[in-house]
């Protein structure tokens, strides 16, 4: 796992007293499971909100990957 999904953090929203629980990206790939921080229930999260993540992650990637190139040409013509 990079650092991106260490450094993302996702909020699940509980299906019971509609509190949203963050927690970060990598550990949720790794156990798709988050307990809600006020009334413990244990929800999980389903292939769709896991896919979702996984691409969010990707996007973050291909930005950062980008970043630094751009920021050189800058300099360039600077
Ligand atoms: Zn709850």
């Amino acid at each position: 796992m990079n650092s991106v999904a260490q450094a993302t953090i996702y909020p699940v929203t509980c299906p019971g007293c509609d509190t949203i629980t963050s927690q970060r990206a990598d550990q949720i790939l790794q156990r798709p499971y988050v307990n809600c921080r006020r009334c413990d229930t244990t929800i999980t999260l389903n292939e769709s909100q896991l896919n979702r993540i996984r691409r969010t992650i990707a996007d973050l990637n291909e930005c950062l990957q980008r970043a630094p190139v751009s920021a050189t040409r800058a300099e360039e013509q600077a």
